[in-house]
């Protein structure tokens, strides 16, 4: 199966399994299941040495009975409609369950960005938008990065769709702070993440003093939330990206890693970090494993040699329906994708609102509302795990599920 129809067919499972608590009938299933809309575009560009490539450009537009569509834009070799529709359910589920004003959706581009230039990459992104704008807006659809974009494409995405429609900074989140993005966006997930371990830990009696960890993805996810755990006064004694990983028993030290990386583009060979095989990471015993990279980290040949007591998922989609199973039979906890990253769309949530009321909002606010927010929906998931003796991923699904049929059943369905 590929990644993409892997996280697809685990969303159906657990959307099935949580229709069927919830005693949902087959017309809902459908209604949660199927995407409102899915766009497919081929778009050429002429590449710097004058050849043409063509590449593919998809958006899922799967709910949005709460609120416009919201949802990352992807950049990766392996992008396909498959995965995008997967991680647009997703997105549906997590902003309902963060209960913010907005639906799901997801879009991704077939490209390597490490391969591109700076001019193809700025042509393709704009080319993209020229070809989707009309589906895409403030009210409709709202894109944000994701694994292979930042700042600066959502930048040119908010130039060119600005260029068609006037000035409309809400059109797109996640921007440079100069054209309106919001403080606090770049490290939101893995703040977030941050937020969603403390409430766990509280609510299970875990002193996070000296608590270990481990973090698969050296990118935005990853790095954030090795800052906020080492806030937190937990110790990163292992992280990886995706050809190199390394090591250190008192804690990484992030700040020398992102130098090295810049600098030799690998996290490997520092004089005072470990070397350690990237495949083997997921391995390491600690109190709280996080994989923040691609989905499918987490699979049926693996989970048995998982040796972390809590597994938090920063990645979306990193553990197949199968090692679900697996695990929750050898009891190991997992904080789902829908809750445990949810830090990203919620602050993505607070730059939309800003752009459309021209306020601009400071970063202690926007941290504060971030943590009454997240740390209510991971109150909310723990409440429920603990009231209906359930998996706290079930527990969320539930709790998103239910919010959505509320919303489709208030339109007349
Ligand atoms: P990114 O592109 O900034 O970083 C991805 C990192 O993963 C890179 O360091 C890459 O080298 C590493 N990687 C890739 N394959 C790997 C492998 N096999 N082993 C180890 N490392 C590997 O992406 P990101 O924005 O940090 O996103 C990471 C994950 O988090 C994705 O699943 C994404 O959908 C999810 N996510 C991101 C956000 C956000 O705000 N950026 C929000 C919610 C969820």
């Amino acid at each position: 199966m590929t990644p993409g129809a892997s996280t697809r067919s685990a969303y159906e499972t657990f959307l099935n399994a949580s229709c069927d608590r919830l005693g949902y009938g087959s017309s809902i299933i459908s209604l949660l299941s199927l995407a409102a809309m899915e766009i497919k575009v081929e778009i050429p560009i002429v590449r710097d040495n004058g050849e043409l490539a063509i590449f593919s450009g998809y958006r899922v537009q799967h709910q949005n009975v709460r609120g416009p569509c919201k949802g990352g834009l992807r950049y990766h070799p392996e992008v396909d409609l498959e995965e995008v529709r997967g991680l647009a359910s997703l997105m549906t589920m997590k902003t309902a369950l963060a209960d913010i004003p907005l639906g799901g959706g997801k879009g991704g581009i077939n490209c390597d960005p490490r391969k591109l230039s700076l001019r193809e990459l700025e042509t393709l992104t704009r080319k993209f938008v020229k070809r989707i704008h009309r589906e895409i807006g403030p009210n409709s659809d709202i894109m944000a990065p994701d694994v292979g974009t930042d700042a600066r494409v959502m930048g040119w995405i908010h130039s060119e769709y600005s260029a068609i429609y006037g000035h409309s900074p809400a059109a797109v989140t996640g921007k440079p702070l100069a054209l309106g993005g919001s403080a606090g966006r770049d490290k939101a997930t893995g703040y977030g993440i941050g937020i969603v371990v403390k409430e766990y830990a509280e609510r299970h009696g875990i002193d996070l003093k000296n608590a270990t960890a481990a973090i698969q993805g050296f990118g935005n996810v990853g790095v954030h939330a090795a800052r906020a755990f080492s806030d937190l006064g937990m110790k990163v004694i292992a992280i990886s990206d995706s050809r190199s990983a390394v090591f250190r028993r008192g804690g990484v030290d992030i700040d020398a890693l992102m130098r090295h990386k810049q600098e030799r583009g690998l996290l490997s060979d520092t004089e005072d970090h470990e070397a350690m095989d990237p495949a083997r990471l997921l391995e390491t015993e600690c109190d709280f494993l996080v994989p923040a990279a691609l989905g499918d980290a987490i699979t049926a040949e693996n989970a048995s040699r998982i040796a972390a007591r809590t597994i938090v998922e920063g990645a979306n989609g990193p553990v197949t329906s199968e090692a679900d199973r697996m695990l929750k039979e050898r009891g190991v906890p997992i904080l789902p994708d829908i809750l445990a990253n949810a830090g990203g769309v919620i602050v993505s949530y607070f730059e939309w609102a800003q752009n459309l009321q021209r306020e601009i909002w400071p970063l202690d606010r926007v941290d504060r509302e971030l943590e009454r927010i997240l740390g209510k929906a991971a109150r909310d998931v723990l409440d429920r795990a603990a009231a209906e003796k359930l998996d706290m991923r079930s527990a969320a699904f539930d709790i998103a599920a239910s919010r959505v049929k509320e919303a489709l059943d208030a339109t007349g369905f």
